[in-house]
Order: C-alpha cells, then sequence, then structure tokens
C-alpha cells in the first residue's frame, strides 16, 4: 500500500470516527467538527502532494523482452461495485493471460508517475484536486457512487486508472527505444486535461504527446484512433496545434458527438452498423496511404475495440476478423514508415472482446 493510500484511509476513518464520538459523548454540534474533517482533508492531502511532488525523470530501469506494459493492479475490482458498469474492468488481466500462454517473455511493469511528473505533463492541479470528491468523480465514470468514501474509489478505481496512465508514458518510452510498444490499458480518449468523461479520467494520450514533445523534443505526432467513439478529451487538448495529427474514424451518431473537439481532426471517417470488414479495411488503407507522411515521429494507435459487432455502446458491426486485420494493417504502416508505434486498448465493453484482442496482440508481436 502507497503511503498516499494509508494516510487517506487513515484520515477517512479517523474522520468518521471523530464525528461518531463527538456525536455520541459530546453534542451534535460537536459531531460537525468530525464531518468538516472528513470534507476538508482529502482537498489539504492532495493540495499538499500537488506543492510537494517533484518531476521524476521517466526511465526504464529493466529493459523488458517484449515491449507490453501491464500491472495486475490495472484491472478494477471494487467489491463488486464495478459489475454495475458495462465495461469489463478485468480486461487486461484476461488479455495479459491470453498473451502468457503463447509468449513466456518478459513485460515490462510500470511504476507510479509522481503528481510532480503529471502535472508538468499539463494536468490541471484543479481538476486533480476535484477529483477527490466522489460527488464529482462518480459524474465521470457514470456509476452512482457519490455517497461512498472518496478513499474508496481512489483506492479501487482511479488509483487503477493512473497506474494506467503512468503505464502509457512507460510505454511511450519503450516504443522509442523498442520501436513498438503495448499498454495493456490506457486510451482515456475523452479526457482532456483539465475534464473528463465517459469512464475516462486521466487523458493518458495528451499527457503522452506532451512527454514526448517536452522530454523527448519530438516535433510531429499522429494519432490513430479507431475506437467507437470521437476522441473528444486529446482533441480538445491539442485543437490548436497543429503538430499534432489527428486521424478518427468512429460513430458520429453516438457520444459524445463534441463538435467543438472536431475542429482538430485532420482526418475523419464515420463507421456504424452498416460499415462492412472491407469497407473499414479498404478505407483506412486509403487514409494511411494519403496521411501518414515521412516527417511524422510518432503514432499513437487508441485501438479501442467497440467497432465489434453486438457492442452494447459502439453500434457498429466490425467482426473479431476485422479488428485483427485493422490492428495488422496500422501496426504494418507503422513499421513501413519506421514510425515509433504505441498501441492503447481504450473502449471495447464486451466479454467476448478480450478474446479478440488476445488474439490480434499475438499476431502482432509473434
Ligand atoms: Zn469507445
Amino acid at each position: 500500500m502507497q503511503l498516499y493510500t494509508f494516510i487517506d484511509w487513515f484520515f477517512t476513518i479517523g474522520s468518521l470516527g471523530l464525528a461518531i464520538l463527538l456525536g455520541v459523548y459530546v453534542n451534535g454540534a460537536a459531531c460537525l467538527l468530525g464531518v468538516f474533517l472528513y470534507f476538508i482533508y482529502p482537498f489539504m492531502m492532495e493540495f499538499s502532494y500537488n506543492l510537494l511532488s517533484v518531476r521524476e525523470e521517466i526511465f526504464i530501469r529493466n529493459m523488458p523482452e517484449i515491449p507490453i506494459v501491464y500491472d495486475e493492479s490495472y484491472n478494477i475490482t471494487a467489491c463488486g461495485i464495478e459489475k454495475w458498469h458495462p465495461f469489463d474492468s478485468c480486461k487486461y488481466g484476461n488479455v495479459y493471460r491470453q498473451i502468457r500462454q503463447k509468449v513466456k517473455a518478459s513485460h515490462f511493469t510500470p511504476q507510479m508517475l509522481s503528481r510532480g511528473t503529471f502535472l508538468y505533463l499539463g494536468m490541471s492541479k484543479w481538476y486533480l484536486l476535484k477529483m477527490c470528491y466522489s460527488a464529482y468523480a462518480s459524474t465521470l465514470i457514470e456509476l452512482p457512487v457519490f455517497f461512498l468514501p472518496g478513499a474508496f474509489l481512489r483506492s479501487c478505481l482511479l488509483d487503477s486508472m493512473l497506474l494506467a496512465t503512468s503505464g502509457s508514458i512507460y510505454a511511450a518510452k519503450l516504443a522509442l527505444e523498442k520501436g513498438w510498444a503495448i499498454n495493456l490499458s490506457g486510451g482515456y480518449h475523452h479526457a482532456s486535461l483539465n475534464r473528463g468523461g465517459g469512464f475516462c479520467i486521466y487523458p493518458d494520450i495528451t499527457l503522452v504527446v506532451n512527454y514526448l514533445k517536452r522530454c523527448c523534443n519530438l516535433k510531429k505526432i499522429v494519432i490513430v484512433d479507431l475506437d467507437a467513439h470521437q476522441g473528444n478529451g486529446y482533441e480538445r487538448d491539442f485543437l490548436h496545434d497543429s503538430s499534432v495529427y489527428i486521424i478518427d474514424f468512429y460513430n458520429s451518431y453516438i457520444y459524445p458527438g463534441d463538435h467543438l473537439a472536431e475542429k482538430a481532426i485532420s482526418c475523419f471517417e464515420h463507421v456504424d452498423k452498416d460499415t462492412s470488414d472491407q469497407q473499414y479495411i479498404k478505407t483506412l488503407q486509403k487514409d494511411l496511404e494519403t496521411h501518414l507522411k515521412d516527417d511524422m515521429e510518432f503514432l499513437i494507435y487508441n485501438a479501442g475495440t467497440d467497432i465489434m459487432a453486438g457492442d452494447p455502446l459502439g453500434h457498429c458491426c466490425i467482426s473479431p476478423a476485422g479488428i485483427k486485420r485493422r490492428d495488422e494493417v496500422v501496426f504494418k504502416w507503422a513499421q513501413h514508415k519506421k514510425i515509433p508505434f504505441l498501441m492503447l486498448l481504450s473502449g471495447g465493453y464486451q466479454k467476448e472482446n478480450t478474446f479478440a484482442i488476445g488474439e490480434s496482440i499475438l499476431q502482432l508481436i509473434t
């Protein structure tokens, strides 16, 4: 358990206990002191952490045999509450185990990066402070958990997402060294530096881009987003940034329909239930051929699988074979153009997606 988590729970239990003791043994007004402490300490704790935490250098201590980034803590389990959401919150572990059945080579296990690093890469301090409260966080994850202590939400859910966000940044570093890398999570494309939504809290794609530009001196980055939803989070962050080239295929009839963010897209294709595998792959081939230029220095591939037939949120009808072919096409184009390639799993909400993702990754790495 991290020190932050320990302090978090200590003050949660301590302040609630204090409120009860004061209420029972003193009076109702004294009880408010414990309640006040309960509400104010998360703000004070995060504020102090933001103030004191310093930026850390990102480097790979032990180079893995295969550039796959994964930690068991990516999987979200919260006493069954996670089952209220259609998201298969343990797909990362299931994909990892499927890969491990055929590939025994060592992978990379990320560490949680410091707040100072996230702030340096552009995260909003105010947004991080707001995330301390369940009443706000619950609106982003679309679950009615506003009544739960913030510590519960942080240790069961937000820390998993923040670790996966760290994983995306480590994977970018690995991709620069190895030519490609896959983070078995991430792709929170509805989150921007100061706003979340659609089960996306931390803007890992924006943070990766900022890391590559600020710490690795890259000048031209392309994002290929093939999740069924529009990547409006990072698009809002790069509305006026011509160094980030965005290719986004999505179903424009579904969430989020963010017309302001659309202005950041360089190449858009609409996908829906009438789009066949053949049409999809043909269009993708054509667009990559047209838009991947020789001056592009890094490719971030947001490989959401909610375009698969039957997905309750994506409303598309691409087959598992189509998913496999799609990933192969993007991977091959990056290799052909000699652009470092970072793949993020992003959305994909059915149990069946796991097998399709695992099979697709296996074809890329074996
Ligand atoms: Zn999606």
